[in-house]
């Protein structure tokens, strides 16, 4: 079974003051990875992960973040916001989103953010987002930084969760961003980025190392179409992680030194010295430091033997959305034989809600702890409130082993909040 950053005796201690279901998330661990990181690529002058913000909106983990230097993807007002109260403000926001709404562009602008265009259209529509649009980019062409999302379509193969990129709805084909970096450069602006995000839990480095390719290549040939100088390319997000027993965790360095050969080929050959390599990673950051504890609340015994915890689909959706895999660990029961197969569920009226389907597991009791590994991304933040669940705290495990709260539990209080009784 996984190792765990806690035993049971430290959980008896923690679930006293925060009782279960509550996500929690090792400090030291994610400090270590985005050290492992940085490191990797420190070969690239100017390197910068902008943490995806989605996967784990906290403040806090997002300030732990940033000590390493690390900006903030965002893709919607309330995660704006967030980057903002964590001081994360001008080129420290990459501000990739889709379908965004007038008032959204405009807060970036506000921001100082790398503006990500996600349409050829939405250069037209920043005329209208943005009050003085025409007259503020001629202005302020030394800090205003515009970048486009590329889409391969057919060019680039498949991904799981992301799917074929021809399908996906993001991103510009290659002639609607030479038209528009062309158009954005008419209208005075000189810095530029290149981004595209083509892979989602992908654990193959190569697929990565080939999107890194594809971009310097890119950025080579719409420089040579247009004239812009590209500053950076941004290679998105989408790093996996081994959330199966036997899978293999990103090499970093090793990906690193695949992107940096490319880079010697495609990019100093080509004369762009200087061009800065972004990612937007959530997943492979805050992913497998975080954990969502829960413990037994009933063993059934019908067709199958059935385990229902007091944590449910709400808190982690990942299984129940996308059949994902997450290890289970049992805490005080790590060396027991794995004797029983169960059926781990929450308690929505939904069949899919299930952690896991026919998992070999030590017998388990009511009150054992069942603790779900790999939650730290796109965990508690997927979590909803259907069937009148509330959402779990999150905590955070700090390096001398104390326990803070950075996220309370939601009360019934705040799923009434915004329903008005007037009348009823
Ligand atoms: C979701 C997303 C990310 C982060 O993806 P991970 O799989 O968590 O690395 C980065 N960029 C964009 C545009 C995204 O939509």
């Amino acid at each position: 079974m996984r190792p765990l950053p806690f035993d049971k005796a430290k959980l008896d201690e923690i679930a006293a003051k925060w009782p279960t279901p509550f996500h929690i998330y090792d400090a030291r661990a994610i400090r270590e990875n985005a050290k492992r990181l940085k490191k990797a690529f420190s070969w690239n002058k100017g390197f910068r992960e902008y943490f995806a913000v989605k996967a784990t909106p906290n403040p806090h983990l997002m300030k732990l973040l940033k000590e390493f230097g690390f900006g903030s993807d965002c893709s919607s007002m309330a995660e704006l916001e967030l980057a903002e109260r964590v001081g994360n403000t001008g080129d420290l926001i990459m501000f990739t989103s889709n379908d965004t709404p007038a008032e959204e562009f405009r807060r970036a602008w506000d921001l100082g953010a790398v503006i990500n265009l996600d349409d050829t259209t939405h250069w037209d529509f920043l005329y209208e987002a943005i009050p003085s649009f025409a007259a503020k980019v001629r202005e302020e062409t030394d800090r205003r930084i515009f970048c486009c999302r590329y889409n391969p379509g057919p060019l680039k193969g498949g991904n799981a969760i992301i799917g074929k990129p021809e399908e996906a709805k993001y991103g510009f084909t290659r002639e609607q961003a030479v038209e528009c970096y062309a158009k954005m450069k008419e209208a005075g602006v000189t810095r530029f980025g290149l981004h595209t995000m083509v892979a989602s839990n992908e654990l193959d480095p190569e697929y990565i190392i080939d999107t890194a390719r594809m971009l310097f290549s890119l950025a080579a040939s719409i420089h040579d179409a247009t004239g812009v100088d590209f500053e950076f390319v941004n290679i998105g997000g989408g790093i996996g992680i081994p959330y199966k027993p036997g899978q293999k965790a990103m090499d970093f360095q090793y990906l690193s030194d695949g992107i940096r050969r490319a880079y010697a080929e495609d990019v100093e050959k080509a004369g762009m010295k200087g061009l800065k390599l972004y990612m937007e990673c959530g997943r492979c950051i805050t992913g497998p430091y975080g954990y969502l504890v829960s413990r037994v609340r009933h063993i059934k015994n019908t067709y199958r033997l059935y385990a229902g915890l007091d944590a449910c689909m709400s808190n982690l959706m990942r299984p129940g959305m996308y059949g994902a895999y997450h290890e289970i660990v049992v805490p005080g029961k790590e060396n027991s034989a794995t004797t029983s197969v169960y059926d781990v569920t929450g308690s929505l009226c939904e069949n899919n809600d299930k952690f896991a389907v026919q998992r070999l597991l030590p017998v388990l009791e009511r009150g054992d702890y069942v603790v779900i590994c790999d939650a730290g991304a796109h965990g508690h933040s997927m979590g909803f409130q259907y069937n009148g669940k509330l959402r779990s705290a999150e905590l955070l495990l700090e390096e001398d082993g104390s326990v803070r709260e950075i996220r309370r539990a939601e009360t019934l209080d705040d799923y009434f909040a915004t329903l008005d009784f007037t009348g009823i």
